[in-house]
């Protein structure tokens, strides 16, 4: 936890929000401990905007992981509660134990994906 944390707040630099001002970084780790990060990348044109953890988790998926323990995401400028884009992207990777860990500068919860996303879409239920 302490670990990722850190990561994420040495990643906010890199935050692409020009618009929103709203700084989102997103650790995910995979089962065997390795790490993505990804930043928040806005677009003039608003919808092209990407939030960070599909970016984490697109680079993983592009590096060819697809076991993935948790994710935090973390924002110095509110409480980052993942989309409900990200949510539906977590599934379609992720068991419904994925951990979902929202960290401000002060505080840090915990959440399951089936918590976040109770009934996602699948095609295969
Ligand atoms: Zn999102």
């Amino acid at each position: 936890m302490e670990e990722l944390l850190k990561l994420a707040k040495e990643h906010v630099k890199h935050c692409y929000c020009p618009y929103s001002d709203f700084h989102v970084v997103a650790v995910l780790e995979t089962i065997s401990g390795k790490k993505f990060v990804g930043v928040n990348v806005e677009n003039s044109s608003y919808g092209l905007t990407v939030c960070a953890e599909r970016v984490a988790i697109f680079k993983a998926i592009s590096e060819g992981e697809k076991n993935f323990s948790k994710i935090l995401i973390y924002s110095p400028d509110g409480t980052p509660f993942p989309c409900g884009a990200c949510r539906q992207v977590m599934a379609e990777f992720c068991s419904e134990d994925f951990e979902v860990i929202v960290a401000t500068e002060n505080k840090i919860l915990s959440y399951t994906l089936k918590k976040l996303l109770p009934f996602s879409f699948n095609l295969n239920r």
